[in-house]
């Protein structure tokens, strides 16, 4: 069942933490000359516009992207990453997905394997890839990302970013998160692997970073920004997580130096927090 459509939320606090992960991932990336792919196996639409009825729905990213928007001073990380946005996106009135951000910062010789599932938001991406003039430096699938990664693994370059950001609305994706990342460390243990969570307080989710944990125990960093106190009914998005296997050498220090103001940046109350953990070989 595919009822999740990132376009009510885009921009939110999640995507912050996300995708200031995934620039600084791919920053690093670039700094060796050496090709490497791209692979988002959730994709989502590509880009979003928030003057749209679902990001109005609710309005997620005026707790999000328009915070960053509205400061008066960032650290440095988190200056060059909404100076990094503001260069990519079309229109002020538009957000960027993974996709975009990734199509925008991945050079000639890259190349991006995108995956999505949900009917509407593939024709979406397609449709945003051509605008990206994507071409021969990328594939858009409608498939499912989980098996999708596996087959493309070990990638021919052997030099590679994945991200993992499902939904979560089904049990299953907690399941399958683990089970897809065993199997491509069998295949590519080398690969720099992401992974998004949601902080919820049901059991499934509260499990994950320690199961995650388990698959790279020598080289791993996990990352939580938590924007209020879980709410006493359990229900609820608290905050959101990024479990990296293999994280580029400089992501501890440079998160180190942003979270701090994120957290503050970005509370919703006195609840707010950051977790930095890593184990780095
Ligand atoms: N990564 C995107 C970003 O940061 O902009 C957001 C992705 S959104 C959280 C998750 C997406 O995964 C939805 O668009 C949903 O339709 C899609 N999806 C759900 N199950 C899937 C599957 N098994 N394979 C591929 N896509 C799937």
């Amino acid at each position: 069942m595919l009822s999740y459509r990132h376009a009510f939320h885009a921009g939110n606090h999640a995507d912050m933490l996300k995708h200031f992960v995934l620039y600084l991932t791919l920053d690093y990336f670039n700094r060796k000359d050496k090709p490497y792919w791209y692979i988002d196996t959730h994709s989502g639409a590509g880009l979003y516009d928030l003057r749209g009825n679902e990001a109005q729905k609710v309005g997620e990213y005026k707790q999000g992207i328009a915070l960053l928007q509205q400061a008066a001073k960032l650290p440095p990380g988190l200056h060059d990453f909404l100076g990094r946005l503001n260069a990519i996106l079309p229109e002020p009135h538009l957000y960027c997905g993974s996709p975009w951000l990734a199509q925008a910062m991945l050079r000639p010789a890259d190349k991006l394997r995108l995956f999505e599932l949900h009917p509407a938001d593939f024709q979406h991406l397609q449709h945003n890839m051509q605008q990206a003039r994507l071409g021969r430096r990328g594939q858009v699938v409608q498939a499912d990302g989980y098996q999708g990664l596996i087959a493309l693994l070990p990638p021919p370059t052997r030099r590679a970013v994945v991200l993992i950001d499902p939904p979560y609305e089904e049990k299953q994706d907690y399941e399958r998160v683990v089970h897809t990342l065993k199997e491509a460390q069998k295949r590519f243990a080398q690969g720099c692997y992401l992974v998004w969570y949601p902080c919820l307080s049901r059991e499934e989710s509260r499990k994950l970073p320690a199961q995650l944990q388990k698959i790279a125990p020598d080289n791993y960093l996990q990352a939580e920004l938590h924007v209020q106190r879980p709410r006493s009914d359990g229900f609820g998005m608290h905050g959101s997580g990024m479990f990296i296997i293999n994280p580029p050498y400089l992501l501890a220090q440079q998160l180190q130096e942003s979270l701090p103001a994120l957290a503050a940046l970005l509370a919703q109350d006195d609840g707010a927090r950051f977790v930095l953990d890593f184990q780095i070989k």
